[in-house]
């Protein structure tokens, strides 16, 4: 790299966001501007194509699983919920989307939706609900927001714009924004402010398709209603665990009151039909069998927010006690012994994880990341590659590749890294060490 090229970049790391989403709308534009709404048939300002939902779509959910800690490995569980989801989605306003539905390992209590139709559910949620009616009404109101295009509308109205237009790169170098805290260094790229953008509004026709959908699909309105029982409840009784639930569909009085006098008046005549209650324990049996070690991990996470490591640990460590090879709980106490700089332990347990759920991505990061600690330079880049195989793209894994080269001492290797990364992001602490060690090295004569 010249000196030339080094001011280009300089130059270009002021304005590349903005171009990105400027000429990400003005593509959109061509395509698009106004849409009619599949749900309501009004017209409304659309910038995003439906081409660009799925595409979103496809780009984010995989690196919001892996926050997640991965889909379950539980087969008849998974498409159990694929099945029922796919039952209610066949009577929506938009059944030719590719939808497709999860459960992540994650265990707090939460459901999302993709704009292109991927929706999960965690398992902490799955543990809450109580018949299969309130499952379908979860995923009816995952569908609805699906279906009224509510994360497209918010792009174009411009609330998203940071994230979702700059792509993985901006999320990446938000993360990278605190290099020196270590949490955000363990942390992996997830989709929250893709996810956490709904209105009151939006939630409002969010159930009220819900309900729309579930009663077409032959269940009964009261799905919806013990839904948004158990969401009050539990907001009473858990707050921490219901942080995200409620930070992503805003609750409220009105949005339970609407829920409760639709079913008695509307969907009246479909209020006797049966709840299977004894279908949804069949299935979720396994995933109740686990209950101990997911709460002893709900109970973890509230202390690892809070930063006391020791409280984290103990429950962690009952959670293990019940369930020795739940990779969730493997990831979490190999994070609270990183954020302890307990290296060596933290990638013992990283490696426990890896053994239990290969295919997933987080806990090569996190020995990985042991490994540098641990001036263990080519077992960290062997992780790193290992995660770039199992999730492709992260601008993250670029960095810490770079590092290690560096590490190692091999500055062209490294170099090559750094400047890939440099293409992808070009703000935050690991851009900056990126470009400084560039720019050392090229005066060294090094690269
Ligand atoms: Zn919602």
């Amino acid at each position: 790299m010249n000196t030339t090229s080094l001011a280009t970049l300089t130059n270009n790391l002021m304005t590349r966001r903005r171009f990105l989403w400027l000429s990400s709308m003005a593509a959109a534009g061509f395509a698009a501007g106004c849409a009619t709404n599949p749900v309501t048939g009004k017209s409304q300002l659309m910038l995003v194509s439906e081409d660009q939902e799925i595409q979103i779509d496809q780009q984010y959910s995989p690196y919001q699983f892996s926050t997640d800690y991965g889909t379950t490995r539980d087969k008849a569980l998974g498409s159990y919920i694929d099945r029922t989801g796919k039952k209610i989605a066949g009577g929506t306003h938009r059944t030719h989307m590719p939808y497709n539905f999860h459960v992540v390992n994650a265990t707090y209590v939460n459901a999302y939706a993709f704009p292109g139709g991927t929706i999960a559910c965690t398992r902490g949620i799955l543990l809450s609900l109580e018949n299969e009616a309130e499952l379908a009404a979860l995923l009816g109101h995952e569908l609805g927001h699906v279906n009224a295009r509510h994360t497209a509308e918010q792009m174009s109205k411009g609330m998203l714009t940071q994230t979702v237009v700059g792509g993985l790169s901006a999320v990446a170098g938000a993360a990278g924004a605190g290099y020196g805290s270590l949490a955000s260094q363990l942390g992996q790229i997830g989709a929250g402010a893709l996810l956490a953008s709904y209105s009151r509004d939006n939630e409002r026709q969010a159930d009220a398709l819900g309900m729309e959908y579930i009663v077409k699909s032959g269940y009964s309105p009261d799905g919806m209603v013990g839904l948004m029982d158990m969401l009050n409840s539990l907001g009473k009784h858990k707050p921490s665990a219901m942080e995200l639930m409620f930070s992503t569909h805003p609750m409220s009085a009105e949005r339970y009151q609407s829920v409760v006098q639709s079913a008695a008046t509307k969907y009246k005549s479909a209020k006797g039909r049966p709840l299977y209650r004894e279908r949804y324990m069949d299935h979720t049996a396994r995933l109740r069998a686990q209950k101990k070690a997911i709460e002893e991990m709900q109970k973890g996470d509230k202390e690892l927010a809070q930063k006391k490591y020791a409280a984290a640990e103990s429950h962690y460590r009952r959670a293990l006690k019940v369930a020795p090879r739940d990779y969730t709980a493997l990831v979490l106490m190999s994070k609270t012994q990183l954020m302890q700089k307990k290296w060596a332990v933290g990638r013992q347990y990283a490696e426990m994880a890896q053994k239990a759920y290969p295919q997933e991505a987080q806990a090569y990061h996190l020995s990985g990341f042991a490994k540098i600690q641990l001036k263990d330079y080519e077992g960290a880049l062997a992780e790193f590659s290992s995660y770039d195989r199992v999730l492709a793209g992260n601008p993250n894994t670029l960095f810490f590749k770079g590092y290690a080269y560096e590490g190692m001492q091999k500055y062209r290797e490294a170099g090559g890294e750094y400047q890939r990364y440099l293409q992808a992001v070009q703000q935050g602490d690991f851009a900056r060490h990126a470009y400084q060690r560039l720019k050392e090295w090229q005066a060294k004569g090094l690269i």
